[in-house]
């Protein structure tokens, strides 16, 4: 069995989603031979020298996972691309590119934060091609903690004014991007998060029957898919 989540926005302000996240990792989780992260794991990460204790402790229960035998494989989303190798080595995990072709139950499959699907949003494609460029990482990364403290503020009043991300605040996937995706990667399904439209869409790529399936985020309620013999199920749990 395997898991896939994303959109936690884990922060210490909402210690009832690290609570559920924590009840997750000892109950679900530890049965799974994979979990997958998908991106948006932490509401904001400023680079892995800026860890608070707050983010240790979810490392350290990541680690214990991953010790006790789920394999842990970690995306980068809008809000954590500074998640970098430190962060990983202390939790157990491994990064994932955005995109990624995986096996789930003998099928190839196309995992994908989905924030790079929303090409509408015009302002923030351009923002986002700027901040994943290698040399802005490096400048990025390398700027005093301070600045990018500040920075990182700028960001998040820019795109949600301070409040919690709502589905309505965020743009939608693009259908004719993610129909060009699908077929670039030669896949029937593709498994994204970050619009907070928890759904499964049926479509046609070339022809052939083909899904979407959207992971939800973690806010009202906790989301998680499992891939099993049973097929692809998304189901939300109380937090
Ligand atoms: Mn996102």
């Amino acid at each position: 069995m395997i898991l896939l989540i994303s959109d936690l926005h884990l922060e210490q302000e909402r210690p009832d989603i690290s609570r559920a996240f924590l009840h997750f990792l000892e109950t679900r989780a530890v049965e799974a031979q994979a979990l997958y992260i998908l991106g948006d794991f932490f509401e904001v990460w400023i680079g892995d020298d800026a860890i608070s204790p707050f983010q240790r402790s979810i490392a350290q229960a990541l680690r214990q996972l991953s010790e006790r035998g789920t394999r842990i494989y970690l995306m980068h989303g809008n809000r954590d691309f500074l998640l970098g190798k430190a962060f990983c080595q202390e939790a157990g995990c491994r990064l994932l590119p955005d995109p990624s072709v995986i096996e789930l139950n003998g099928e190839r499959v196309l995992l994908m934060h989905g924030d790079s699907l929303c090409t509408r949003d015009t302002s923030y494609m351009k923002l986002r091609r700027w901040l994943r460029n290698p040399v802005s990482l490096f400048i990025l990364r390398n700027l005093p903690l301070s600045t990018r403290q500040k920075l990182a503020r700028k960001l998040r009043n820019e795109s949600s004014a301070q409040t919690r991300m709502k589905a309505s605040d965020i743009v939608d996937v693009t259908p004719d991007e993610v129909l060009r995706i699908m077929a670039a990667h030669g896949v029937r399904t593709l498994i994204h998060g970050h619009t907070h439209r928890p759904a499964t869409h049926q479509l046609h790529v070339n022809g052939q029957a083909a899904q979407r399936i959207v992971l939800g985020d973690w806010d009202k309620q906790g989301w998680a898919l499992q891939v099993d013999k049973k097929g692809f199920n998304q189901l939300p749990f109380n937090l």
